[in-house]
């Protein structure tokens, strides 16, 4: 991406002194990688756009969109992160540190990988924004992979599935997941994307025209309501996440039985608006019997709110209509990243619920001390951070968020540790269970407590699948003198 296309991107959303700001970064970006090259021969300089054109995109602050402009300076010119602070001011420079801390992840045996991926969580927990433009940079990179060698190019591209997209999931930034996936698809898994391509190619046509024809009845509808719309299109669901729900045995590989493969999606003002327009909706469609989903009234237990319906479209196939507000939107498709989000009164909602948000990852970067060695904390983070995340309840309606295959001991540590040590069964949905029990999304569990208990059972490092549940119990047998295997 060249300078003038980048700073058309940034006038639709900075001004003034910010826009200054962003102007005289570029400037400064062009001067110092000047001369530079990047594999595929275009200048350094398009990278660091394209970077910050996302961040733009995703609609971060300001200073994090700088920090993208700069981000590769101290590493890879002869200008320094102090030059860095000088110009820009200590936030920016803060950022860009983070992100040359972080270096370039590169496989360099295990003790280095493990040691980059805990500074991860470090940056991570320290400054979220460091993580993002991480990502960023890392999407640019997918987007030119082509030029590099093809051990390269897998190693970039599994890395990107494995670890990065985990994470931006994990962050609630769905767009980021998504095109993170998409873009590693076809490098990881090659066969499997030329099928998934093959299968959609004709369908998408077709969707896409009758998803235009829709989006113009219901915007005709709309209008007559006096219902403002803040945006409707029609978004294709992202590659990956299609091939992965094809291969679940429900869908037995069958690209028929996919309903939501183009998905018209509604953005209004306020929640009676949303109502609003799935009634209409269904005044201009048959609705599909039993695919209304009020997850307004009934948010995901991962917090996701939306309306959705499926009606028989114009020549009576199945369209998946998503009806939301704003703030669910950003929610939904940003995460964490909504929080830089300007507000009414033109200023970042950061504060305490970002801190919050990313507190585990704190805790797994501290982690590292109490494992015996790389393999069990590379280990610990593949479960603890990076696996499929499943939402429990507590008694009185608190999620409580896990990785996949955990069990009443992990719900109960992840409650509270004294809950833990405490605990001598569990109820799941009424129901008396095992203490290794598998749980599932959506269960509600009860922890069944001895006030006399004062230690955990030694056999729970067996049954506890989380590294913040082992901790826990290693901990309180040491500190007991128990002697447990590591
Ligand atoms: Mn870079």
């Amino acid at each position: 991406m060249q300078a003038a296309e980048f700073l058309a991107v940034a006038k639709q959303h900075f001004h003034g002194d910010d826009l200054k700001r962003i102007t005289d970064a570029v400037e400064f970006a062009t001067m110092a990688h000047q001369g530079q090259q990047r594999k595929s021969g275009q200048p350094y300089e398009t990278h660091v756009f394209a970077t910050a054109a996302k961040l733009v995109e995703l609609g971060m602050d300001v200073d994090t969109v700088v920090a993208g402009i700069v981000h590769d300076v101290p590493e890879d010119t002869t200008y320094t992160l102090a030059d860095v602070e000088q110009l820009f001011g200590p936030t920016v420079a803060h950022l860009v540190g983070g992100v040359t801390k972080l270096g370039k992840l590169k496989y360099r045996g295990l003790e280095r990988y493990v040691e980059n991926l805990r500074r991860m969580f470090v940056a991570m927990a320290e400054d979220v924004r460091v993580m993002i433009i991480k990502f960023a940079d890392r999407l640019h990179n997918l987007e030119t992979l082509g030029a590099l060698p093809p051990e390269k190019q897998l190693r970039i591209a599994r890395e990107s599935m494995e670890i990065f997209a985990p994470l931006a999931h994990r962050l609630g930034i769905g767009e980021i997941k998504g095109q993170l996936e998409d873009l590693a698809f076809p490098y990881v898994y090659p066969v499997e994307y030329a099928w998934v391509r093959g299968l959609v190619g004709p369908r998408y046509e077709a969707l896409d025209r009758i998803v235009d024809e829709m989006k113009i009845a219901i915007t005709r509808g709309l209008t007559e309501a006096k219902i403002t719309t803040m945006s409707i299109h029609g978004r294709r669901k992202h590659l990956y996440s299609l091939y992965e729900k094809l291969i679940r045995p429900e869908y037995n590989r069958d690209i028929q039985r996919i309903t939501d493969l183009v998905a018209l999606r509604i953005v209004v003002q306020n929640v009676t608006d949303c109502y609003a327009v799935v009634g209409l909706v269904h005044q201009l469609w048959k609705p599909v019997p039993q695919r209304f989903k009020d997850y307004i009234a009934q948010p995901k237990p991962n917090g996701y709110r939306s309306l959705h319906t499926t009606v028989f479209g114009p020549h009576g196939q199945p369209v998946e209509i998503q009806v939301r507000d704003q703030q669910m939107h950003e929610e939904a498709e940003y995460g964490v990243a909504a929080h830089w989000h300007y507000n009414e009164s033109g200023k970042p909602q950061t504060g305490a619920r970002v801190t919050e948000k990313v507190a585990w990852a704190r805790q797994l970067a501290e982690w590292k001390h109490e494992l015996a060695n790389d393999e069990q904390y590379l280990e610990a983070l593949k479960i603890d951070a990076l696996q499929k995340r499943i939402f429990c309840f507590t008694p009185t309606g608190d999620v409580i968020d896990l990785p996949e295959h955990a069990t009443p001991i992990d719900f109960a540590y992840h409650v509270h540790s004294d809950l833990g040590t405490t605990c001598v069964g569990a109820r799941v949905n009424d129901k008396l269970t095992a203490l290794d029990t598998e749980l599932r999304s959506g269960d509600v569990v009860e922890i069944l407590t001895d006030k006399n208990r004062k230690l955990p059972n030694r056999d729970w490092l067996e049954m506890a699948k989380t590294q913040t549940a082992r901790g826990h119990i290693r901990k309180a047998l040491r500190e007991a003198g128990i002697e447990s295997p590591t």
